[in-house]
């Protein structure tokens, strides 16, 4: 008899002994000499560390790691090294074992993975604090997919023995396990996993609904059986006389997919639960398997009528979670519905492992590449540093769920995108450069606008252009996380080379003035209200921010010093002329209030840098020498106004609300130019709207053009008609507002 750790009885101690034999039988033999040497001295070391540990339900401790690792084994199929890993998962976040004593004792890859685990470990109360910490597993993941696969081991496992914790506690579990972990589940092709932590999830958050469910199920489980029996009669005798090695179970619906059936399509429960469903499993050679499954399809459908918008071929093209399979509905006796999925031995332990079988079939006839690409994704997501932790949970919940549609390259092959993902999306699937530069994109041979939607079995092909690069319109016409980091890292790239030249000027100014740039910069970056140098920069480069105004500064023996008594006097837009030469005699000012009062008219002018139209959102500016200014809220400027004068900034809102005309400028983008395109949109805009164009400029390169119209237009409701009919028009792919 061994020692006997502190802390266990006798009894406990040899019933931790038998758990762990039996996880040495589940892992598939003969297991090599260091595995074994490993395993041993996992339990050891565990059984040690945790041996004053009791769960809530007050059995020791080390019963959850050790069930931990068989459901690794078992239900996940993961060999010895995730059972080690498991077997130790909670030893350094528990205990007084370090992660250095893990690395030493079991070497650098176990001791990565342990790592990975205890980073992840525990609840977090405040949502950004878990959303951190989960984006550091998941930098774990694309290096070992184990540690999820471990993960969602522990997590089915507390999920399972719940009960003693109390109801709180339960619900925040829930929760959790809710919004990551079933979406990861289901993601890694872990499908019984997934459904089990739903129903648990269910049985927490609405008890009643579920036993409700429960207790029909169970009530019709009989005539359900008898029902399946009869249906699968002739269907087995057929395949029995062609010599199929098959299997047929019948599949029981999860409580869960029947709650959120009923909730989600708004069917009474009856019609789901009258829902039969079957599996139906061949066990045939890798190379007659497709075959095999569409025989036994057309078997069924001799006999049953399908129906055939129900039909699934998931075996020519897998789920990209790698699940294959043959999904069919047929109309059963007495006209009922029946489900049938049709599989191989082999797909159907992809589908019930997921991941982690893939791998075992690795060579045999898989689409690796589909694993390959979603990793790629999380990299690229990963990679996209300007996001905040919670902002990337979410678009990595996003993706966990989107569903997938095909599209073919020029040359035919396949490309699995994410649906809603646009043509440019695809783009920066294919390669960086290529999104980079893509100038025009071609549809089945057709130039569409680069933020065309894909559609099933489109074929895409990209025109790039060595000149093109990517601009802010760019973020509005994609979807998928990759193409959105790299255009924003593109972005910030050419935002600060451009700094870099507004820096340059800025230097030579303050030269000519005597004044050192690296002494004064901040000071005069604060002065005009900038958050950082870089953005002071930015709005010289880009001619937002005049280089006079540095005259206003005080300088004291060749430094500038903060105006302590006198206030800024102007600021950028100070310098327009008091009336927007936009604007005609014959038109009229609109009335605005300010600060709530009608403001007498002279005394104020719409602010020529955004045009606010009657309609827009607005505030007023009262400028030192120039009078009140009306700005629109998403006024470039107006950010840098309300944060720098923000007491000289009043609210404003529109009084007027007939006939004034306002001059605005839209910014027009598409494909396909030539003559037809300026006729499209002067047609629209002057005879079908009847509005006044005042001057339209389109220039067009490869296929690719950017225009300008400036319009009169009377309100913001106007604009918007103006707006949404061009985008309808076929060959534009965006209409803006310039500013
Ligand atoms: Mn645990």
């Amino acid at each position: 008899m061994p020692h006997i750790a502190s802390g266990l009885t006798e009894s406990e101690q040899l019933a931790l002994q038998r758990e762990f034999r039996r996880l040495m039988k589940a892992l598939p033999a003969p297991l090599d000499e260091t595995d074994k040497k490993n395993l041993k001295r996992a339990f050891d070391l565990g059984l040690e560390a945790h041996a004053k540990q009791r769960r809530k339900s007050g059995e020791p401790y080390f019963f959850h790691p050790i069930e931990v690792a068989r459901i690794c084994v078992v239900e996940i199929g993961l060999g010895p090294t995730a059972a080690v890993c498991a077997l130790l998962h909670d030893v350094v976040e528990d205990t007084d074992v370090t992660m250095e004593d893990i690395k030493n004792e079991f070497g650098d890859k176990i001791g990565h993975i342990v790592d990975g685990l205890t980073k992840l470990d525990g609840l977090y109360n405040v949502p950004s604090e878990q959303a951190e910490n989960f984006k550091k597993v998941l930098s774990t993941l694309v290096e070992d997919v184990r540690v999820v696969l471990i993960k969602i081991a522990d997590r089915l496992h507390n999920m399972r023995t719940i009960a003693p914790m109390p109801k709180h506690k339960q619900l925040s579990i829930a929760a959790e396990t809710d919004y990551i972990y079933a979406p990861l589940a289901h993601r890694l092709g872990l499908y019984n996993i997934k459904s089990e932590l739903q129903d648990i999830i269910l049985r927490i958050q609405e008890p009643e609904t579920y036993e409700e469910i429960e207790q029909k199920l169970t009530e019709g489980d009989l005539q359900r059986k008898r029902y399946i029996r009869e249906f699968i009669k002739p269907l087995k005798e057929k395949l029995d006389e062609l010599g199929f090695d098959y299997r047929i179970v019948g599949r029981p619906k999860s409580i869960s997919s029947i709650y959120n059936k009923v909730k989600k399509k708004q069917v009474p429960f009856e019609e789901i639960y009258d829902l039969f469903a079957i599996r139906i499993i061949l066990n045939v050679p890798a190379e007659k398997e497709k075959s095999a499954c569409w025989l036994v399809y057309s078997i069924l459908t001799e006999t049953h009528q399908p129906i055939p918008e129900r039909l699934k071929d998931w075996i020519t093209t897998p789920k990209s979670n790698g699940y294959e399979s043959l999904h069919t509905t047929v109309i059963g006796p007495k006209g009922r519905f029946v489900e049938i999925q049709i599989r191989t031995e082999r797909m159907d332990e992809i589908a019930e492992r997921g991941f982690a079988a893939h791998w075992k079939y690795k060579n045999v006839n898989t689409q690796q590449y589909i694993y390959e690409n979603w990793l790629d994704n999380i990299r690229d997501m990963l990679d996209d540093t300007h996001k905040d932790a919670l902002e990337f949970l979410s678009d990595f919940r996003t993706n966990l769920y989107a569903e997938e549609l095909y599209v073919f390259t020029p040359k035919g092959d396949l490309k699995v995108m994410p649906k809603g993902a646009t043509a440019l999306d695809f783009a920066f699937a294919i390669h960086t450069d290529i999104g980079y530069h893509s100038s025009a994109i071609k549809i089945n041979n057709k130039l569409v606008p680069m933020g065309y939607k894909l559609q099933n079995g489109d074929q895409v092909e990209i025109i790039t252009n060595r000149n093109q690069k990517p601009n802010e319109e760019w973020l509005r016409m994609t979807v998928t996380g990759k193409a959105r980091a790299k255009i924003r890292t593109a972005l910030k790239d050419s935002k600060k080379k451009q700094s870099e030249d507004g820096m340059e000027k800025l230097e030579r100014k303050l030269k000519g003035m005597k004044l050192d740039l690296e002494e004064n910069v901040d000071m005069i970056a604060k002065h005009f209200g900038y958050n950082s140098r870089l953005d002071l920069y930015y709005d010289i480069a880009i001619e937002h921010f005049d280089l006079v105004h540095l005259k206003e500064l005080e300088i004291e023996s060749g430094k500038v010093v903060i105006a302590t008594r006198q206030l800024p006097r102007t600021s950028v837009t100070d310098t327009e002329p008091s009336t927007s030469p936009a604007l005609g005699k014959d038109m009229v000012q609109p009335r605005i209030s300010i600060g709530g009062e009608d403001a007498e008219q002279y005394k104020y002018a719409l602010a020529t840098c955004c045009n606010p139209v009657i309609g827009d959102d607005i505030f007023a500016y009262v400028t030192s020498n120039a009078g009140v200014k009306i700005h629109r809220i998403n006024c470039p400027n107006a950010t840098h106004l309300m944060a720098s004068y923000g007491y000289r900034v009043q609210k404003a809102e529109w009084v007027t609300s007939g006939n004034v005309q306002s001059v605005v400028n839209l910014k027009i983008t598409g494909v396909d130019s030539g003559p037809g395109v300026i006729e499209r949109v002067t047609n629209k805009i002057s005879s079908g709207l009847g509005i006044n164009i005042r001057s339209l400029s389109i220039e067009g390169r490869e296929g690719y053009f950017e225009g300008k119209v400036s319009l009169v237009v009377s309100n913001k409701n106007q604009l918007n008609m103006v707006i949404r009919s061009l985008k309808n028009l076929q060959g534009i792919s965006s209409v803006y507002r310039e500013n």
